[in-house]
């Protein structure tokens, strides 16, 4: 099954990396921005979670402890919001490996069932998109912005991923899988 999800996730890396190049004029992605990282409750699938643990095993022991604790903590702790546990000196540990909304993070797209545009959280942040970003009106003057929905279960359902005949179980925040 992983094997078939890494095949998935190729042809899903290609299709987001023409989206950021589509949309590069409203882009501010760079090495060490982990803002989208700081601050979520990160939706995962059963099957992305499986696929993000088999890059946490490879990690070294010490990294390991200390995702274990921090994970602890947010057990103990319950913040509806918090810094993702995988993030380490603002870099994903496990980048490979890393969620469906991971990935999309940071793109803007037309949400037809609700007839806006979806953000990213980054763009309340002066990043991604804020230069169509009205934050007093809430406006967003984007002309063309992304048609495919990027929610990661519309990504997991799509007729695409059914070629690869994932099972993908239920959907939960991030923490509360462990
Ligand atoms: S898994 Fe990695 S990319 Fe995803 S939220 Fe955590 S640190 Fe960020």
């Amino acid at each position: 099954m992983l094997k078939r999800y890494q095949k998935f996730l190729e042809k899903l890396d290609k299709r987001l990396e023409s989206y950021f190049e589509e949309q590069c004029e409203f882009i501010k992605c760079k090495p060490g921005c982990s803002s989208c990282c700081e601050v979520g409750e990160y939706p995962f699938s059963r099957l992305e979670l499986e696929y993000l643990m088999s890059g946490f095993v490879e990690l070294p022991f010490g990294i390991k402890h200390n995702i274990k604790e921090e994970i602890k903590r947010l057990k103990r702790e319950k913040p509806k919001l918090y810094k993702c546990p995988f993030l380490i000196n603002n870099m994903c540990c496990v980048y490979k490996y890393r969620g469906i909304v991971c990935r999309t993070h940071g793109l803007a797209w037309y949400d037809e069932d609700e007839n806006r545009i979806r953000l990213p959280y980054c763009v309340n942040v002066g990043l991604n998109y804020a230069k169509v970003f009205d934050r007093e009106t809430g406006e967003v003057f984007l002309q063309n912005p992304i048609r495919e929905r990027l929610r990661i279960d519309s990504i997991l359902r799509s007729p695409e991923a059914e070629k690869y005949e994932l099972e993908c179980g239920e959907i939960r925040p991030l923490i509360d899988w462990f």
